[in-house]
């Protein structure tokens, strides 16, 4: 049987049955920028970022969502198609409150505020996002420049009443990657695009905060957000990409054994990641695996054993403990077998 070709950017690549353009190129190790696609969620082609040049087609297609036919001829990074990507960035870093330098109309010298981010680094009105946001990369990659463009100015306020998560609307790109991590995801349902047109707005319940929806604060829409939207409560201004070193490690909670990155900055964990390809859980976490960590550092932490005797604690050694233990679960599996 001849195997089905098609060719992107003049090389001839296999196309599997049922894949997109844009995975047949991530197939064939082509990357295809993209700020909507989410693993293990049904395409959308929300951004418009992923646009792709098909010979024969009238309009660029979005790679996620178009089925790759054997004999088209794509080009992923074609002038027209950059041209295309530098307007939608622009579009999107003129919306709101993108203020990391790329998104200002003032700003020229982009190497001194760099600069002046890492100095001023605790100014609350800097992203959290800056140096580890999607839109940011892009906006690097393709020299987008926003000096020209009319600006928007944020519709809606920040919302900073929740106990573990920022929702800053002015940084929201309505890319809709956090409604499908919650809705498709976890399947918790708790947020979902709200109003239309220029009005649009990531909406938990009837619009009220996350604290009094449906939301469980997993953060799962955390991870998902390619932008400074959505953030930590407990990692702001504590917490720079670059300053990090990230940890592997199985979450201590429960039996499940989820893998978790800890972010840690001078010693200490800032925040808490999935592993996106590791097994059992592929990057989701719950409010306690990705949350619960200050009880590490807590003053009234057991550094050491206690036994109880006669109603009261005493230290012990680990030996002693560890003895004891062994010596109980004997006791105990002894009355067990007896008993059945
Ligand atoms: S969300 Fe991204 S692009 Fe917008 S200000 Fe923050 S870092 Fe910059
Ligand atoms: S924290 Fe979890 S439940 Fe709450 S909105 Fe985000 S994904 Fe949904
Ligand atoms: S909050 Fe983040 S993930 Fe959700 S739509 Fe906005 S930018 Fe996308």
């Amino acid at each position: 049987m001849t195997e089905e070709m098609i060719t992107i950017n003049g090389m001839e690549c296999r196309v599997k049955p049922g894949r997109s353009i844009w995975e047949t190129a991530r197939d064939n190790g082509i990357e295809v920028p993209t700020l909507c696609l989410l693993k293990d969620a049904a395409p959308t082609g929300a951004c418009r970022i992923c646009l792709v040049e098909v010979e024969g087609m009238n309009n660029l297609a979005a790679s996620c969502s178009t089925p790759a036919q054997a004999g088209m001829v794509v080009w992923t990074e074609s002038k027209k198609v950059i041209a295309a990507r530098k307007e939608i960035l622009s579009l999107m870093l003129a919306s709101g409150n993108h203020n990391c330098g790329i998104g200002s109309t003032t700003n020229d010298d982009w190497t001194e505020f760099q600069l002046n981010a890492e100095t001023y680094d605790k100014d609350e009105e800097l992203c959290p996002a800056w140096g580890d946001c999607r839109l940011q990369d892009l906006a690097y990659r393709y020299g987008v420049k926003t000096d020209d463009a009319a600006r928007v100015p944020a519709r809606y306020p920040k919302e900073t009443v929740n106990p573990l998560i920022v929702r800053d609307f002015s940084r929201c790109i309505l890319c809709g990657r956090c409604v499908q991590a919650c809705n498709e995801v976890q399947v918790n349902r708790a947020i979902h695009v709200g109003y239309r047109g220029t009005d649009s707005k990531i909406v938990a319940g009837t619009d009220v905060p996350l604290k009094d929806s449906d939301c469980v604060f997993c953060g799962e829409c955390i991870q998902a957000c390619p932008t400074g939207a959505l953030v930590e409560k407990k990692s702001l201004s504590s917490w720079r990409p670059w300053e990090e070193k990230k940890i592997r490690t199985t979450c201590p909670y429960c039996g499940v054994g989820c893998q978790q990155w800890l972010h840690v900055c001078d010693g200490k964990i800032v925040k808490v990641t999935g592993v996106e390809d590791g097994s059992p859980n592929k990057g989701r976490l719950c409010v306690k695996g990705r949350f619960g960590f200050d009880f590490i550092y807590s003053e009234e932490r057991l550094t050491t054993p206690l036994i109880k005797e006669n109603g009261t604690f005493r230290r012990a050694e680990w030996k002693e403990a560890l003895d004891l233990v062994a010596e109980k679960f004997k006791t105990n599996n002894i009355h067990h077998c007896a008993r059945t």
